[in-house]
């Protein structure tokens, strides 16, 4: 059990025409496609991101957090197992 506090809202800002949305994110899943508000764009993750929230996000989504603050490595970002 963590007792951390994990940020759950996150401020996703879109690049095509550049509409910010405050959003809450899921705690135990990534969100991988977000439908802009704004332009109806439909953004996905950058390469090597698990979720919209870390790419577009002002705060990356929950198990980022948790790797972060803990020193593990997250649920599937920076995970390169060779
Ligand atoms: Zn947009």
């Amino acid at each position: 059990m963590q007792s951390m506090v994990m940020e759950l809202q996150s401020t996703l800002t879109c690049p095509v025409c550049g509409r910010s949305e405050i959003e809450t994110m899921p705690t135990n899943a990534c969100q991988f496609f977000y439908d802009c508000k704004g332009c109806g764009a439909v953004l996905r993750p950058n390469a090597g991101d698990c979720c919209v929230f870390c790419s577009f996000g002002s705060v990356p989504c929950p198990p980022i957090q948790e790797a972060r603050a803990t020193g593990t490595t997250a649920c599937c970002q920076g995970n390169t197992v060779s």
